[in-house]
Order: C-alpha cells, then structure tokens, then sequence
C-alpha cells in the first residue's frame, strides 16, 4: 500500500480512530478506553448512534453470561456448528471461533465494567432455522432494558431517533410485557392503567425535555453504549465525515476526516476501526454484489440515508477487498410504504403482524408463496422466486375482525381510526374477496381459491402448503388464544383488507473480508496493518442468511470489541 502524502492542515493525535458511532464503533471505543488507548470516534451526521439507534436492539450472544447463570442448555460447539450450517461454503472457523469466544466475553466486560451498559436475556427469539445443526430455540439472544435518556444529559438530542413509524405517539415500547399491555390496554384493567401512566409520563417528558427520556430497544442500546464510551472519556464528534486514510510505511496510521467545514488530519498510532455500517444505500454496489442486491424495484431500505458504504470505499483505496461470492448481501425484511401524511413517505417492516394467526400473504396472481411467519429473508426470497418477472411485490390479506385485534402494518388495532389509511391508499378495502382482489389488480379467481383453501386449513389447525404454525417459535409469536393452531384464523368477517408488501432491508451482510482480529484483508488474504472493519463494514459470517434475532448487533457488537484488543496489542483468537 503506497505511503500517504503528509500534510500540513490540522492535526489531532489518538491511538485509535474508529469511524462511526453505532453498536460497532463504540463497543471499540469502550474497549479502547477500558485498555487505557486514547480513542476518538468520528460520525458524519449530527447525530450519533446510526442504525444501531433504530434497531430492536437484540444481539445474538451464544453462551452469554445471563444464559450460563440460568443454566441454558447450550454449548459453543452448537452454536458453531449453527453458524457453519448456516454459512456453507463460506464459513470462516476462525472468524467463527473468535466470535464465540469474545461475544460472551464481550457481554461480561461490558455489563460488568461501564457505567451503562446492561444485558437482559430475551427468550421470545429463537435461531432461525430450527432445523439446522445446533440450532436453539431460546438462550442465545439478548437485549439490553429501557434507558433513562436524562443520564445522557446534554447529549440527550444528540442521539439519533428510532423509526417513527415504530413508537406510538413517540413513545418507545419494548416487546414483551410492555407491548402486551398496549394491546390489552381495553381488555383489561391492569394493561389499561399501565398505558395511562406511560401516556402520563411521557407527556411531562414532552412538555419537560421536548422528546421521550425513556429510551428503549436499539435506542437504549446505543444510548446504554454511548453514556459508558463518554463516561470512560471517550470524544465523540459528530459532524465529522472520515474521507481518506493515511498510510505510512505500509500501515493504516490515521484519516482525514471533515468536521463540519473544517479539514482535520487525526494521526491514530495502533490504527483506524471501520465501523461505518455498510452499504445499504449504495443502490449500485447493492446490484454488483450479488444477484439479489437490488432487485430492480428500488432500495427500500430502514437503514439511515447515510449508510452509503463509505468504510468500504476507504478500505478499498488501501487495498481492501469485499467479499464477493455471497449469494445474498442483504438482511431482507417485507416493508410497505407509508404515503400520504403529508410529509416525506417512510417504509414500515412487516415483522409482527404476519407472524399473527388470519394473515396471508399473495402475489398478484393471487397464489401464496411462502409461510407468513418465515424470517425476512426467507420471505423475500420466496416473493422474489413467485414474481418471476413482474416487479417484486406481494400483498399482505386480511379481514376485518383481525385487522381491529392486531392492527397491520401502520394501521394501528381498534380503536384507532382507518379513515386516513384508506384515503391515503396505504390500506385496501373490498366488501368481497374479488372486491379486495380488484382493488389490489390481484387475479380474482385465484385468490378467492387461494382464500377458500386458507380457511379450510385454517379451521382445521393445519397448513397444507407452507406448513405454517409447526415450529415452537412460530407458535410462540402467534397468539396462544388461537386453537387448534395459533398461527392460523380463517379471513372471513367482511370487509376484507389489503397493504401492498415491498422487498425491503434492515442492513446490507456483504462487506470487507476480515480475519478473526477483525483487520481487514487484501487481495492477497493478507490483512491491511492497522486497519479493522467491524459491523456491516465487515462480511456477515453467516452467508448471507438470516440466522436468528440479533444476527447482526451480536456480531458488531463483539468485533468491535476484538478490533480494539487486537489494536492494543493482545492475542484474542484463542
Ligand atoms: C428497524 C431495524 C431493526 C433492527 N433490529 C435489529 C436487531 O434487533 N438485531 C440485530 O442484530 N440487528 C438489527 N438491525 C440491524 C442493525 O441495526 C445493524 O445491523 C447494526 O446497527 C449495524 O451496526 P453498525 O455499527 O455496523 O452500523 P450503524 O449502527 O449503522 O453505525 C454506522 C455509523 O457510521 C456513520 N458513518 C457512515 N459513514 C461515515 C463516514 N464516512 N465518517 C463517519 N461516520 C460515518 C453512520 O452515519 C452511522 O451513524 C435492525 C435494523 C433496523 C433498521
């Protein structure tokens, strides 16, 4: 790699740079500075916390400590044997290994030795296909509790929000107990309290502060996260896109970063940590990296708009290189696009209304194509295969005792109005299945065979095409008060209801080749010195698939944390 030329404009010294701020980047900056490196963290937009804060915060830790403390049953062989199912032919057992033996470690340092950083277990989430090697059905995710946003202090607005369309009326719910409360809330008593205390407080918030304080999922994991880095003196500025590295002497030695106007050069003595979180909107590199990158529909990604894959691009100019035999480089979820609210058009993942018993998804042929409650890749996968060459695009049906019970999409359960949802187009109504079918420009005759075939099984508590409702935790994430199968319910209480389903994304799992130290590798195989790349800057190692809940943070997570070990000098591969 060819020397920088050396430059006479600003310069600040640290002994690592990392550049952004979401789970990868601090968990390197907290490592850093729990070894005593002087750090600095680098984030071009004016807020920090990337799609790290949007996230639902779960992260795939096999053997964590609060899995160990409950005696779950599990072992690092399995989880292994997991990853190496789900990777094939591009499982890496080192990189493997390093992560499962520095993610529980990576868990322990950090809820034992910061001020905020705390871990709770999460047994609703399972490994995704429980039919692999080593798969577990519990144990393996964690998440972190709500967070009292006032501790971030003046840092508070710094802190990037999560998805609109995901809190109600502003407020951050967590799965769980909290979210059962909101849905019971006129049910029940109890649930019903508990809303108008949460409503309660977050109006004096709102009145007090101008936004919620009480920050729960990714929002809380980047806050958890950010309070401890400031805590142990780590700076963090914002507004600082990171637009060249420097080499010298064939090692990675700093970068030149813009903060705000300003040019600055930071000199990083051990090294730059790529943590820039990948390339979902990169729309060509998305269709250069694999066949199912971009499917010619447009990118409906729920990443930030800034996540452009500039740590790919930096590490390339050195001699860094991607992966570029992954089938699939992006963590696909179904989406629809929310129009029509008077301001700009958001994209809302379809995560937990399609697990619900009396949804069925079609294509406009009006044929299913794949088991409602399949992970999101898998679900994009099968709309991709049915749409064969019409644009990739399917439909989420419903009728109307379930759309008042579970809401779906945007639409929110009775007694929330759908007036505005009609109007706007977002949601499709027909008095009949061919009324509903017209509406949507879906093949009417079909679907209403499709409908009549869905109700059959539906009453008989047995899916005959995708087999729906057969797995514990598909069963988990139905409804317990559906029998014979909580997954299914007939769709027959008229008016029907319809939302257009996109192919849409949380993050991109295509990235720069690293070892198990997390340093970026060259053309070569051989790593770049002084150069790290951690979360969606580095390849997922799970192939391309969605392995469980949590896939994606767990990882960033704990290579962030071995980057900067491997920076100060210590061996962690074994
Ligand atoms: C709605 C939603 C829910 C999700 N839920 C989960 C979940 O529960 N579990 C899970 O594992 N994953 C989840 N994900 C995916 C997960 O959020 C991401 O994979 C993860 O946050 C990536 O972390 P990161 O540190 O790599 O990047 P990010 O958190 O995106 O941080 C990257 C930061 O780098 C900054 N940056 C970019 N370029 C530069 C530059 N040139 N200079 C300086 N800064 C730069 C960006 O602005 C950004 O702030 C979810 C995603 C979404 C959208």
């Amino acid at each position: 790699v060819a020397d920088t030329a050396v430059s006479d404009i600003p310069r600040h010294d640290c002994d690592l740079l990392v550049i952004g701020s979401g789970a990868a980047g601090l968990a390197a900056a907290i490592t850093a500075r729990l070894l005593g490196l002087e750090v600095l963290v680098v984030e071009k937009e004016m807020r920090f916390g990337g799609s790290t804060a949007r996230s639902g915060g779960m992260a795939w830790v096999p053997c964590n400590l609060l899995a160990v403390a409950a005696g779950v049953d599990d072992t690092l062989d399995a989880a292994l044997r997991y990853i190496e199912a789900e990777a094939g032919p591009l499982f890496h057992r080192a990189r493997a290994e390093a992560y499962l033996t520095n993610g529980p470690a990576m868990a322990k340092t950090f809820h034992e030795n910061t001020s905020a950083v705390r871990f709770v277990r999460t047994d609703a989430v399972s490994d995704n296909h429980q039919h692999l090697p080593g798969a577990r059905a519990s144990g393996r995710t964690i998440t972190v509790p709500p967070f009292d946003g006032r501790l971030l202090k003046g840092r508070l607005r710094d802190l990037a929000s999560p998805l609109p369309d995901l809190t109600f009326l502003g407020m951050q719910i967590q799965p769980g107990r909290e979210l059962t409360h909101f849905f019971n809330c006129f049910n029940s008593f109890a649930s019903f309290s508990f809303v108008v205390k949460r409503i309660g407080a977050h109006v004096l918030d709102i009145l007090r502060y101008g936004c919620t304080t009480r920050l729960a999922n990714g929002n809380a994991l980047a806050a958890r996260l950010a309070r401890s880095a400031f805590d142990l003196g780590a700076p963090l500025w914002l507004n600082t896109r990171a637009a060249a590295l420097t080499v010298q002497a064939g090692r990675v030695c700093g970068a030149t970063v813009d903060r705000g106007q300003e040019r600055v050069m930071i000199a990083a003595r051990l090294g730059v940590v790529l943590a820039a979180g990948g390339f979902p909107h990169d729309t060509e590199r998305r269709s250069r990296a694999s066949p199912m990158g971009s499917l010619g529909a447009g990118v409906y990604s729920l990443a930030p708009p800034g996540n452009v894959g500039d740590g790919l691009r930096l590490a390339e100019a050195v001699g860094g290189c991607t992966e570029d035999r992954m089938p699939n480089t992006v963590s696909w979820t179904p989406v629809s696009k929310v129009t029509g609210r008077g301001r700009p058009d958001t994209l809302f993942p379809h995560g937990f209304d399609r697990n619900k018993p009396g949804f069925v998804a079609v294509t406009r042929h009006g044929a299913r194509f794949v088991n409602e409650a399949a992970v999101g890749n898998d679900f994009i996968r099968a709309m991709v295969q049915a749409c064969l060459t019409d644009p990739v695009e399917g439909f989420l049906i419903t009728d109307h005792a379930t759309l008042r019970r579970y809401g779906m999409g945007i639409v929110r359960p009775a007694p929330a109005p759908l007036r505005g949802h009609l109007r706007s187009g977002y949601l499709l109504r027909g008095r009949t299945y061919a009324e509903l079918a017209q509406q949507c420009g879906i093949d009417a005759h079909r679907l209403q065979q499709t409908l009549a075939r869905f109700n059959r099984d539906a009453a008989a508590g047995v899916d005959t095409e995708f087999a729906r409702g057969t797995t514990e935790p598909e069963r988990r994430n139905g409804d317990p008060k559906c029998r014979p199968n909580p997954c299914l319910a007939t769709v027959a209480s008229a008016p029907f209801y319809a939302v257009k389903l996109l192919p849409g994304d949380f993050s991109t799992l295509g990235g720069l080749r690293t070892d198990e130290h997390a340093r970026v590798l060259d053309a070569e195989d051989q790593p770049i010195l002084g150069l790290y790349a951690a979360g969606n800057d580095s390849v997922s190692m799970f192939g391309g698939n969605s392995a469980a809940g949590g896939a994606t943070l767990g990882p960033a997570l704990t290579f962030g944390y071995i980057a900067a070990l491997h920076a100060a000098r210590l061996d962690v591969s074994r």
